[in-house]
């Protein structure tokens, strides 16, 4: 991006406009948590609740006709932005809820509903779900409760001490057992690119479904889910420019028809009698109660947003801005966790500064207007790894700048010596 496209692209964020601290200019360097939101995602959703807002697939009204003509073409909007085909797209509260949901039809289909064509899901005791130790809490704890409901066996895949997922053993952890793989495309404490096309290259040899976790790579990097070869992925609109309480399970389309539903009620159905009900096809099956519709319209529009401006040029800059975070490797006492070169990872840092709490990092550089995040970020198995029981984190997205990054590693530099750390 050019000096005066990025300029174009921050004025687009009311947010990134205002002061704290008492007055001083916002660096926001916490989008891996949350970015902020561009006016037209912000104007999307008072658009809808302001013009159209009615419930969708409901009600032959014309406000309902129109909701769901906006609700849909988001659904298309978000798949093409991934592509997806629109049937393979779920609206779900996010991307948690979206690992959740496949891993409750697993067991669904475990404790045999869903009929024949679920069968496919079915676990044995003894059955075997391989994470990495490198994944976000949202995509190991289902894993783990899954495990709990069905007597399947949790295995992993370690971390080195570059940070990189260590496949040596890949053979032995992937195996005849094997019935899922999940893992994470880009991890949201270091940074890096996880082994998407080793990890399904395994699973398939051996029969098991592989489960993405997208939250952190679908923002910044052009992603197209199909290419990859998974067969489910999660991600979250809040991280994308786009709201909260919204996001995304995509799904290889026959594995939605198979797929037994999980949360049931209303507008999943086809036919209700007392006795028994049959539910309706996919996406719809896995949608069931009112849905977030104007969230879902403001996903679609950061889709838009984000292809119009085109995802090679979003990975470029924020490739960038990865080499400028990286740089505070030169300031005496940092380490950083994860990779410290520039290939394969992306503009997320975690650090430690040593003899100065995660915390105490975060509130000099919070006296500067410089946000960053501090704690384990959902990840403390990883945390564990590396001997630390929190870091600080610095991430950026497509609106950051160079300087921002100068401010946050100048305030850095100085940190040590407040603290009489030096
Ligand atoms: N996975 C990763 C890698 C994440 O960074 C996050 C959000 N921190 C999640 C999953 C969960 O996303 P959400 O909280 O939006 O459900």
């Amino acid at each position: 991006l050019t000096a005066s496209e990025l300029a174009a692209v921050r004025a687009d964020f009311p947010l990134l406009g205002r002061t704290v601290r008492g007055g001083k200019p916002l660096v926001y360097l916490d989008s891996a948590a949350t970015s902020q939101k561009p006016n037209v995602v912000l104007e999307a959703e008072v658009e809808f609740y302001e013009q159209r807002n009615a419930a969708v697939h409901r009600g032959a009204h014309q406000l309902a006709e129109e909701a769901t003509e906006a609700f849909e073409s988001a659904r298309a909007a978000v798949a093409s932005f991934v592509g997806a085909d629109d049937g393979e797209i779920v609206w779900t509260p996010g991307a948690t809820a979206a690992i959740n949901l496949v891993a409750y039809a697993f067991s669904n289909a475990t404790a045999g509903r869903g009929g024949a064509a679920a069968e496919r899901f079915r676990l044995e005791p003894g059955d075997e779900i391989v994470v990495t130790e490198a994944e976000h809490h949202a995509n190991l704890v289902p894993w783990q409760e899954l495990c709990a409901r069905t007597g399947a066996v949790l295995r992993w895949f370690g971390v080195g001490d570059d940070g990189r997922v260590d496949l040596s053993d890949v053979d032995s952890v992937i195996g005849d057992r094997t019935r899922i793989v999940a893992f994470g495309h880009v991890s949201n404490v270091t940074g890096a690119v996880g082994p998407v096309a080793e990890l399904v290259a395994a699973a398939r040899r051996v029969g098991a479904y592989t489960v993405l976790d997208a939250c952190q790579s679908v923002p910044h990097l052009p992603v197209d889910l199909p290419a990859l070869g998974v067969d489910f992925a999660a991600f979250s609109a809040h991280k994308m420019l786009g709201p909260t309480g919204v996001g995304v399970l995509y799904a290889r389309r026959e594995l939605l028809e198979a797929m037994p539903p999980v949360t049931t009620g209303g507008s999943m159905v086809e036919v209700v009698t007392m006795e028994a009900t049959t539910y309706a096809p996919p996406p719809q099956r896995f949608e069931a109660g009112t849905q977030m519709v104007a969230q879902a319209v403001g996903m679609g529009v950061a889709a838009q947003w984000l292809d119009e401006l085109g995802m090679a040029r979003v990975a470029r800059h924020e490739q960038e801005l990865a080499a400028e975070l990286l740089r505070i490797t030169e300031i005496p006492g940092v380490r950083v966790i994860g990779p410290t070169d520039t290939r394969d990872r992306l503009a997320v840092v975690s650090f430690v500064v040593d003899g100065v709490h995660a915390h105490d990092v975060s509130q000099v550089l919070d006296d500067r207007g410089i946000a960053v995040r501090v704690g384990h970020h959902c990840a403390q198995p990883l945390h564990r790894r590396f001997g630390v029981a929190a870091t600080a984190r610095a991430s950026a997205s497509v609106y950051t700048t160079v300087d921002e990054i100068t401010a946050f590693r100048e305030a850095l530099t100085g940190v040590r010596a407040f603290f009489g750390a030096e």
